[in-house]
């Protein structure tokens, strides 16, 4: 490289650093003020740093499918792969014609999304302005605060009940100027489950005015007692925004790709703020084709059905109290969860730690393969053991 600097340095250091901070001060003060998503550590990053080799390390920590994805998902994306020239089809018909028919609803109702994250925000972008406010609960999914926060709206936080949403709490906090109601079920990090009925009768009393977006990123885990009718709901609640997605029991979380359903005059709007290609083409296929491997899903669900079961119960042998969860995740508490998710890495095991969600006593762990659950359990006594 020689010791001559390289051409850019010629450029004054000072007056760079002084026009930058000038161009950044510009940015809108709630653009400024977002605090960034923190996602699971990759298993590539932990190995480096703890000098470990990256098949021994488990990962339980962005709640990720522990089977994988569909065999009949990665074939269809091979089919694609050669026509990867092309655009995707920026209003993935196919896609949505399976939908269509899988939910009884129509194409027009459907809105196709980077993963459901970019519905999350596209629902922000198409009501949510300056001026405006959106309610979400506390411990509810860290997107929401964010969504709104980028969107310049405020945002108002109702207390949980029980680590869950209080839907009392959250009728009685919308005001003139609410525009978007957040609703995680299953809410993710606490695992926490409205039931239909409470759910039902919350969507009756809020004005319809204010867009409710049910987001049911874990709804396939569910028995199917515990299930809302929540499609069935569109026809009678106009203002009813839903929100699925494939990364989780489809396993399709590196692909980004998922839906909200909702009335077609709200669906147009959300189109309207969409990229025109926002789902790419293996997405798309990869997506259809899952959908048609009911086989795989199933054998997804049990899994973690199974594993929910090992986990919870060697938490509690540990004496370990849980928030019962109703996703494919569980929140523990730990006690000093910062140390103990130290040792944990050390160990080659990463969850969640969930502090920046106000919980600093808890961590969160992903259900994994009945191999994965051994380690992470095995590993937690150790931890226990070496801060007690
Ligand atoms: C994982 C998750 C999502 C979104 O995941 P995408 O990969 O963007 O589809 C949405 N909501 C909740 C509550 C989640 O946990």
């Amino acid at each position: 490289m020689g010791d001559r600097a390289p051409a850019h340095h010629a450029f004054p250091i000072t007056h760079y650093k002084y026009w930058l901070m000038e161009l950044c001060n510009l940015s809108p003060s709630y653009v400024r003020a977002i605090a960034p998503y923190q996602p699971g550590k990759p298993i590539a990053e932990l190995a480096r740093e703890m000098h470990l080799a990256e098949e021994d390390i488990v990962k339980l920590a962005s709640n990720e499918n522990p089977l994988g994805a569909s065999p009949r998902a990665l074939a269809a994306m091979e089919n694609v792969l050669m026509e990867i020239a092309r655009y995707p089809d920026g209003n993935g018909f196919l896609l949505k014609s399976a939908l269509a028919e899988k939910y009884g609803v129509a194409l027009k109702q459907i809105v196709l999304g980077n993963g459901s994250n970019d519905l999350l925000e596209l629902a922000a972008r198409a009501f949510l302005a300056p001026g405006t406010s959106a309610i979400y609960s506390q411990y509810a999914f860290a997107v929401y605060p964010l969504a709104t926060q980028a969107a310049g709206a405020r945002g108002i936080e109702t207390p949980a009940r029980e680590y869950g949403h209080d839907l009392k709490a959250m009728l009685e906090a919308i005001g003139d100027d609410t525009r978007i109601i957040f609703i995680a079920n299953p809410n993710n990090p606490t695992g926490t489950l409205l039931g239909s009925a409470e759910l039902e009768h919350f969507l009756d009393q809020v004005p319809h005015t204010v867009l409710v977006v049910l987001d049911e990123a874990y709804t396939e885990y569910l028995p199917e007692a515990q299930r809302s009718n929540s499609i069935g709901w569109l026809k009678k609640y106009p203002n009813l925004l839903i929100t699925r997605t494939f990364s989780k029991a489809y396993g399709l979380a590196g692909l980004r790709v998922g839906f909200a359903l909702a009335h077609p005059e709200v669906a147009d709007l959300l189109n309207r703020v969409r990229q025109p290609f926002n789902v790419n083409s293996l997405a798309q296929a990869a997506a259809v084709a899952a959908m048609q491997d009911e086989a795989f899903l199933e054998e997804c669900v049990e899994i973690n059905r199974s594993g929910m079961e090992q986990i919870t119960a060697g938490l509690s042998q540990m004496g370990l109290s849980h928030i019962p969860s109703a996703g494919n995740f569980v929140a523990v508490k730990v006690g000093n969860a910062a140390a103990i998710n130290h040792s944990l890495l050390k160990q080659g095991v990463i969850v969640r730690p969930i502090a920046n969600y106000g919980m600093p006593e808890f961590l969160r762990v992903s259900i994994g393969l009945e191999a994965e659950n051994a380690r992470f359990l095995e590993a937690l006594e150790q931890s226990l053991a070496q801060e007690g």
